[in-house]
């Protein structure tokens, strides 16, 4: 054991969960006086009501679930390890956003978000009342200023491609952003109706297929809101947030799904990074044009498939007869996986619509699946920008061949079935 953790244990008496009382509390029964009702989609906070995740007072309880994602495993391995007390509730002071972002028109119209919370950000302020009445009401937003450094960005900067202001980028090569962090809230009714199925089977399959590990999905059906225990999102902004919701400022935009071995460790078998800093140089200079620029980043590791399934398919592609041919791409993830691709892009466009968003003027981004979705949700599109060649690794030029057949986005021409054929991804030991 850590020995932050043996310090920590010694100051905080170490609880023993179940122990104290002998028996496990189940969630599955309704908890019984004080919770507050939640009607998703109303036009005001107060008559929204709270999202109530916590775990220190059941009977508030609202939702299934609890908050922080997938880190709210750890949350509970921690007060197991008797580091933190199972009572302690945030102190919020001074966590208030830099940037207020809405209320919007989007937030009540009828099934327009359904997988975040629109007040998520602001419940220190619309539900203040609430907390000091004792109830534990946790963000599931947050909201502040930074400034991100990139290489890319440096380099860009070296080469003339960006110019430095002072005002979005610094001559040391720092763009100042707001950044938020967005914990997935799902109002089950509407999350089922976007997937064409009923809530009955939603809820039955989601308390099955993770091992039983939500009763209430099965046993509260009061309880429409549930909190899954999945990754979120963060957005970069560029530029003012404000001006996201005005349609008549040139709106910048990609979405971009996680990629670890990429973005972060520069793996060439992908475009994922040259496309993400390729995103944010045309952000930068759309916010020094007078707009506005928007990463939005989604924890959704190799196609929401997860990075072993994703490593299992590199190997499977290398391996076989032929050698990595981009005719064989995506079948070699369904051979692994079952299906193609898990991201559902149908969950996706809420971000933009708890931004105000109404038109994107430059969506950078070739994905058919991404494009489909934000114009299916209503929210207009300009132009659409590939990645430059220049910047496609030589590894990856399988990838980006089978996904322009597959019906990507590409201003030039789409490779035929003998381009298909030929292998341009390198074995494994090269
Ligand atoms: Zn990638």
């Amino acid at each position: 054991m850590p020995t932050s953790t043996g310090a920590a244990a010694s100051t905080n008496p170490p609880l023993h969960p179940s122990s104290s009382t002998g028996h496990i509390r189940l969630t599955s029964h309704a908890g019984g006086f004080g919770a507050l009702p939640i009607h998703w989609g109303a036009t005001t906070a107060a008559e929204r009501g709270p999202v109530v995740g916590t775990t220190t007072k059941r009977a508030h309880r609202n939702v299934i679930g609890t908050h922080s994602g997938s880190y709210s495993v750890y949350r509970a391995l921690a007060v197991a390890a008797g580091a933190l007390k199972r009572e302690h509730k945030a102190d919020l002071t001074n966590t208030a956003p830099t940037d207020v972002i809405g209320p919007y028109p989007q937030w009540s119209e009828p099934g327009r978000i359904v997988s975040l919370d629109p007040w998520g950000a602001l419940v220190a302020d619309v539900f203040s009342a609430e907390l000091a009445a004792g109830y534990d009401i946790r963000p599931t937003i947050a909201i502040t200023k930074a400034h991100v450094i990139l290489p890319e960005v440096i380099e860009a900067l070296q080469k003339g491609r960006l110019k430095a202001d002072g005002k979005f980028l610094t001559a040391g090569g720092a763009a100042l952003v707001t950044k938020a962090a967005i914990e997935p809230v799902w109002y089950l009714p509407e999350v089922a109706r976007r997937f064409g199925c009923s809530e009955t089977d939603l809820r039955r399959v989601l308390f099955e297929e993770t091992g039983g590990m939500y009763p209430e999905l099965v046993t509260r059906s009061d309880l429409e809101v549930f909190l899954p225990p999945i990754g979120g999102q963060t957005l970069y902004i560029f530029g003012n947030p404000r001006d996201l919701a005005n349609p008549d400022v040139e709106l910048t935009a990609r979405i971009h799904d996680e990629c670890n071995g990429s973005d972060v460790f520069g793996s060439d078998i992908c475009t994922c990074r040259p496309y993400l800093t390729h995103a944010i140089e045309e952000c930068i200079q759309g916010a020094q044009r007078g707009g506005v620029g928007l990463i939005a980043y989604s924890r959704k590791e190799g196609r929401a498939l997860g990075e072993v399934t994703k490593f299992l398919v590199y190997n499977a592609r290398k391996r076989q007869v032929g050698g990595d041919t981009a005719d064989q791409y995506f079948a070699r993830t369904e051979c692994v996986a079952g299906v193609q691709d898990m991201r559902f892009q149908e969950l996706m466009p809420d971000v933009f619509h708890w931004l105000g968003i109404r038109k994107i003027h430059r969506l950078v981004s070739m994905s058919n699946m991404k494009f489909d979705a934000i114009t299916g949700s209503g929210i207009e599109i300009g132009e659409r920008v590939n990645i430059p060649d220049e910047l496609i690794p030589a590894d990856a030029r399988v990838e980006m061949d089978a996904k322009m057949a597959a019906g990507y986005f590409t201003p030039g021409p789409v490779p035929d079935a003998e381009e298909l054929k030929k292998a341009k991804g390198r074995g494994l030991s090269e």
